[in-house]
């Protein structure tokens, strides 16, 4: 065994989970995880940037559900459609008319709040699983105290306000020239059925996936990641033919849930949780969201949803296009959906949320390594040349294969700590043993153990590591 600082020791301390939401972001921030947007200047209110690591961690993640979709199935194929889009589509999508949260304003302090997030609107959405109309949210809240400033009588009555966010096509700003920064990007997708269709000769059942940003002006944005107004979906159409709702829904439910096990999440720390009647959206027959247990209780992390024929039922009316579909047997009828919807940003939360563990000592992202930002971490055990050149030798070799970080600044026992905080699956130590048995230290972010693997075997090692790992 090598004389490395750091003596082979067992994880004997138990890990804790996350404490809380700040400590994450705190974390977040001081390893380049994500920042405040346009922080010099104060910061934009629930803005957010990836950095350095947090962008490793957005591109994993999109892989992983880009290969999940794409790439591991035949039947689905992938597009990547504008932002901005005719606004006669959120005419036909009910977007322009339906799109719409309870905002309820505090006259004397100025706060904000959703109307179906306040008290008495949320009690009766938790006991029923519906959400109040506005006219008995309006009775429930009568009489009731600013929960910021705790002013008596100073709530206004709930009213709908329409988060698109609204923008002008052109120098002139008038109603002509109006358009949306598109909501969701579901409608990228309908408005493509056809062209997908028709260029991959598809036949039913088949999917159309995409990821990309959409926009929501929401009324309380909050809890880091989870609720921004700007933010990423990795969303799922999978058209098919109208008897065939509920079998495919429970495909896709069971694939869905499958798939956020397969990036690491825990199993006990994620449930479903089905749309009550009037909480299903405008557009949905039948709803299920997969929730995750977050430190700020169980919420949603992403819905399946059974759109009908409800989408291209609409725009084939609003475009006057043909948007019907002739099977083998010759029957025409305009397909039906089932959509899978994931917000990128809340999966990277969960995903760094359910990997924080702590005790006195150290603080370790147990990520699965397929959503690490670096696979692996070189350190001569000095900083002397001639253990610099071949730990350089040795980083620069296992670099062209997968993200590997290099590092020389202090003890080794802080160089752990710096790796174990952001997820770093292996760390390799070269001593001056090393340069007698040509080997090195390999230490499990884990479970702490070392193994002493010669020089040229490291590489096999470490992806087979990546790849087996439990
Ligand atoms: P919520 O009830 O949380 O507002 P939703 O039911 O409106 O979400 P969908 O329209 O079904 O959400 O969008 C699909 C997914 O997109 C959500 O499950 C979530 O992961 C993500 N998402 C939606 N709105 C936001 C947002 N403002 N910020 C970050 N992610 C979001």
């Amino acid at each position: 065994m090598s004389e490395i600082a750091d003596k082979p020791q067992i994880a004997t301390k138990p890990l804790k989970d996350l404490p809380d939401l700040q400590t994450l972001v705190a974390l977040c921030k001081r390893r380049g995880f994500v920042f405040p947007s346009s922080e010099i200047y104060g910061g934009l209110n629930s803005c957010w940037d990836y950095g350095p690591l947090g962008i490793e961690v957005k591109k994993a993640l999109k892989e992983a559900w880009w290969k999940a979709m794409v790439y591991d199935r035949e039947d689905i194929e992938g597009i990547d459609a504008a932002i901005l889009m005719h606004p006669r589509v959120w005419k036909a999508s009910g977007h322009i008319d339906s799109f719409n949260d309870p905002l309820v304003d505090c006259k004397q302090c100025k706060a904000r709040f959703r109307a179906d997030h306040l008290g008495p609107v949320a009690k009766i959405e938790k006991e029923t699983g519906n959400i109040p109309t506005i006219e008995e949210m309006t009775e429930l809240l009568k009489g009731m105290n600013c929960p910021n400033c705790g002013s008596k009588g100073t709530l206004t009555e709930p009213r709908l306000f329409n988060m698109m966010f609204k923008s002008h096509m052109s120098a002139i700003e008038d109603e002509a020239n109006l358009v949306y920064f598109r909501p969701e990007t579901a409608q990228g997708i309908f408005v493509n059925f056809i062209n997908v269709q028709q260029t991959c000769r598809r036949k039913l059942p088949f999917g159309i996936a995409q990821i990309g940003k959409s926009f929501r002006n929401e009324i309380t944005p909050g809890n880091f990641i989870f609720r921004t107004r700007e933010f990423e979906q990795m969303e799922m159409q999978f058209f098919i033919k109208p008897s065939e709702n509920d079998t495919f829904f429970e495909e896709w439910k069971s694939s869905r849930m499958a798939w956020h096990e397969s990036i690491g999440l825990r199993k006990e720390k994620l449930r479903w949780h089905q749309h009550g009647e009037s909480e299903l959206a405008h557009y949905c027959a039948k709803a299920f969201d997969v929730q995750y247990q977050f430190p700020f209780g169980w919420k949603e992390l992403e819905g399946i949803h059974d759109r009908t024929d409800f989408d291209l039922k609409n725009h084939q009316e609003f475009s006057g296009k043909n948007l019907h579909y002739v099977d083998e047997e010759k029957n025409k009828f305009i397909p039906h959906v089932i959509e899978t919807a994931v917000g990128c940003d809340r999966s990277i939360l969960t995903v760094l949320a359910d990997a924080y563990r702590f005790n006195d000592e150290r603080v370790v992202m147990q990520l699965h390594p397929k959503m690490a930002p670096y696979k692996a971490a070189v350190f001569p055990l000095m900083k002397k040349p001639e253990l610099l050149e071949p730990a350089q030798n040795l980083y620069q070799d296992l670099r062209k294969k997968f993200r590997t970080d290099f590092d020389v600044a202090g003890s080794i026992g802080k160089r752990y700590r710096r790796q174990e905080e952001i997820g770093t699956p292996y760390c390799i130590t070269l001593d001056y043993e090393s340069l007698e048995d040509k080997a090195v230290t390999i230490r499990h972010r884990d479970t702490m153990k070392q193994d002493r693997v010669a020089v040229n075997k490291v590489m096999d090692y470490v992806e087979s590591g990546l790849e087996n790992w439990e």
